[in-house]
């Protein structure tokens, strides 16, 4: 059957080669197994359970939970002359009627359908009578509550086909997830360790770059000049921030669409096609646009503001050069930001113990902007990536002109200040009582009096703010979860507090720290 696989590859979608992971979940598929592919955005998940759809005989039923993807899958494997069809709430209910009618007759290789499908018993019917090849869980780490996406109807699709009856092979595709992720679409879709198959999550062709400290607009408006031809996309945490860069673009004479959830359908389906068809080459979008969305040279990513997590932000980033051409992906950080994204966790419906795990996530975001290690390392790692990666040499962070220094004093000073303010206090607060500010609230706590009081002086209230945010980052520092970002010592704090660990971090040649100022004295 690989035979086939491999013969449908290069007849259907004139490929020569699988590419890596392919082979194996379609291997896993077709012998009879349920299979978890984990692959990064542009790796080639939809083959995987396309080809194995038109190896094996009967109807495969792929969920899905973008209509707009859907609908864009359906017209291409239709032009290659494979009978598709989906099935979802933006057709009639007569047309909904007719295709679910032919479906039942097998008359369709392929039927997409959003995980809401399955509520009713009418289509769990027909899945009944039809002679099914594979079920396919795309995007798949929505099942999981522990995913950044969770939608609680694919986790009651996982009851519902119980009642089909006799199940086909069932797969499971992503480019996100975690280790608790993993583990729930394994535990809910009964898949062995055996059948997973994880490529891992490197993109050797994406530069990340984190830009801090610059003015947002000027920025963008740097970068894009000479990118006039080339695709991008602008995403920005609120809908008034995407009406705003909208608004500013198109005044610079930009040709430039924006998406987000406040516009009607028609208004963000006429923004997307412009976009993929090339009539305007900048999207600005809230995180309602993307997921799916099939353009394979976009250029670049930037984030105007903090995403909310690690998970969010690679995906969204992800979604420039998944032809595999070098693209940028650029995270404009602002301190500011993160309050915006506390607000929403607080104003979420979520329970509290979902909260502490958002707030946790959201801290991991902060600490891969402040870390000074390689940035595909840094989210490789996050994710638990099963291959050895050396720094890429191509990421901000990598690329850096700065000078690595040893902070192991200041480090060892910035602990004792925590420790001796009990850790019950932010950065901003420790900061000053390190810089020895006379501010109000420092007299007013009369932490003018103790013993760290003033012992790093001779830098800026930044600088000092820049290194506890680092140590933050590395892990030498923690901060509490929940709203109040109030910084504790780590089990990583006592090597360094005893002198048995250096710590060094890259600094810009303007910082006093490099220009070896003598602070000893
Ligand atoms: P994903 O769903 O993993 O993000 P897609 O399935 O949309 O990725 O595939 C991304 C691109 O890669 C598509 O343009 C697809 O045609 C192409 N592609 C997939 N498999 C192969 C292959 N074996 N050889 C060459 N191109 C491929």
């Amino acid at each position: 059957m690989l035979k086939q696989a491999q013969h449908i590859l290069e007849q259907y979608f004139g490929f020569t080669t699988f590419r890596q992971g392919q082979e194996k979940i379609i291997e896993n598929v077709l012998n009879g197994q349920h299979a978890l592919g984990i692959m990064p955005t542009g790796g080639g998940k939809s083959l995987c359970y396309q080809i194995p759809g038109l190896v094996l005989d009967g109807t495969a039923v792929i969920i899905s939970p973008l209509i707009s993807l859907m609908k864009d899958q359906v017209d291409s494997l239709t032009s290659l002359g494979i009978p598709a069809t989906y099935i979802n709430s933006s057709l009639s209910w007569e047309e909904q009627y007719d295709r679910l009618q032919q479906a039942s007759q097998g008359t369709y290789q392929f039927i997409y359908v959003a995980p809401e499908r399955f509520d009713s018993d009418g289509f769990i019917r027909v899945l009944r009578s039809t002679k099914l090849s594979l079920i396919a869980f795309d995007e798949a780490h929505c099942i999981s509550q522990w995913g950044h996406d969770f939608r609680p109807s694919y986790r009651s699709v996982v009851q519902q086909i119980q009642k089909i009856g006799s199940l086909p092979q069932i797969m499971a595709l992503t480019a996100t997830a975690t280790k608790e992720v993993t583990e729930d679409i394994k535990r809910l879709l009964t898949i062995q360790e055996e059948h997973v198959v994880n490529t891992g999550f490197a993109r050797d062709n994406l530069h990340f770059r984190i830009v801090k400290g610059q003015e947002k607009h000027d920025f963008i408006q740097g970068y894009i000049q000479s990118r006039s031809n080339e695709s991008g996309i602008i995403y920005a945490s609120t809908r008034k921030d995407v009406d705003r860069l909208h608004q500013w673009l198109t005044r610079e004479g930009y040709k430039v669409d924006k998406y987000h959830a406040g516009l009607s359908e028609e208004q963000r389906k006429a923004a997307q096609n412009s976009f993929i068809q090339e009539e305007t080459t900048i999207m600005v979008a809230t995180n309602a646009f993307g997921m799916g969305i099939d353009k394979s040279n976009v250029r670049y990513v930037i984030h105007y503001a903090l995403p909310m997590n690690i998970e969010s932000y690679y995906q969204e980033a992800g979604r420039a050069g998944r032809d595999g051409e070098p693209s940028d992906c650029i995270l404009l950080f602002s301190a500011k930001d993160i309050q915006l994204q506390k607000f929403l966790i607080e104003q979420s419906m979520m329970e509290e113990d979902k909260k502490a795990v958002e707030y946790q996530k959201l801290q991991q975001m902060i600490n891969f902007c402040h870390t000074d290690r390689c940035l595909q390392q840094y989210m490789l790692t996050y994710f638990k990536d099963p291959f050895e990666h050396p720094p890429c040499e191509r990421c901000g962070n990598c690329q850096h002109q700065g000078e690595l220094k040893d902070i192991t004093k200041e480090a060892q000073m910035i602990l004792s200040c925590v420790k001796r303010m009990e850790q019950r206090f932010g950065s901003g607060l420790v900061a000053k009582v390190l810089k020895g500010s006379k501010s109000q609230k420092v007299i007013e706590g009369r932490w003018n009096k103790i013993s760290t009081y003033g012992l790093l002086s001779y830098l800026t209230e930044k600088e000092i703010t820049q290194m506890i945010q680092f140590l933050v980052a590395e892990g030498y520092l923690a901060v509490g979860e929940g709203k109040f970002p109030l910084l504790r010592l780590t089990s990583e704090s006592v090597p360094v507090l005893k002198g048995a660990e250096q710590v060094n971090m890259l600094l810009e040649t303007t910082s006093a720290m490099a220009k070896d100022t003598d602070y000893d004295q």
